[in-house]
């Protein structure tokens, strides 16, 4: 193996994580719109089954902007409840993932001991540029990784075999010599061997067994990589 990609969310950073974060989102357009008699908490599972019944339409298919799929499916929201989505409204997502995203407690370390042991460390995510740029400041990662490669970037949002090509080409290695590692395993694993990539689902509470036939091994924790990389290379 010469090189390793991550998704990001719920790989890098927690789902409970990021749906703190989204409440808070939620949260702060009420304040802003002055509808702080709705339930935020209730509005935000409402956003929810919006923006993934819309993202799981997206699944595979041409890029488009997740800041407008997001802003739609908030907006849908707003118009249900009576009230102004604020002009700003990804400034403030934005804001509110770079202060509550939450990374895994073994990220840093295992990144690290990648890089040490002399691999390309990429992300491979159905994400926007400026999104992943500040959300990785942010948590203070952003030069752990030696490439980033974006839904926008590759013009496909995942499983397509474009954005896992894209990084391939920027890490320039094979496809044999590369690991992919995410937590959906029809978007992650499948795209992955698509393009003949061996990979890893992260499934810490071991939710996903039905689908772990989909993926050449399965993890509970992250610091697992590091033997499965030297396994590889040993064998
Ligand atoms: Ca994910």
């Amino acid at each position: 193996m010469k090189a390793v990609f991550f998704d990001f969310v719920g790989t890098l950073i927690t789902k409970a994580g990021e749906n703190i974060t989204h409440q808070n989102i939620v949260k702060e357009i009420l304040r802003r719109a002055g509808r702080t008699d709705l339930d935020y908490v209730k509005l935000w599972e409402e956003y929810e089954a919006e923006s993934s019944a819309m993202f799981k339409e997206l699944a595979g298919k041409p890029y488009v902007k997740i800041k407008d799929v997001d802003t739609k499916a908030m907006q849908k929201i707003a118009k249900r409840y009576g009230f102004t989505l604020p002009e700003d409204f990804w400034k403030i997502s934005i804001a509110m993932h770079e202060r509550y995203g939450e990374l895994f407690p073994e990220v840093i370390e295992t990144l690290k001991t990648l890089r040490r042991l002399g691999l390309h460390v990429g992300i491979i995510t159905d994400s926007d540029n400026d999104y992943i740029e500040a959300h990785l400041k942010a948590l203070g990662i952003y030069d752990l990784f030696d490439s980033i490669t974006t839904s926008e970037d590759a013009g496909f949002y995942k499983p397509h075999e474009r954005p896992f090509r894209l990084a391939l080409e920027k890490a320039d290695v094979e496809a044999s010599e590369a690991l992919y590692v995410g937590d959906n395993p029809l978007k992650d694993c499948v795209g992955a061997k698509n393009v003949g990539m061996m990979s890893v689902l992260f499934d810490p509470e071991a939710s996903k067994r039905e689908f772990w036939k989909n993926c050449d091994f399965v993890i509970s924790n992250l610091s697992e990589i590091i033997d499965i990389v030297k396994g590889l290379n040993d064998g």
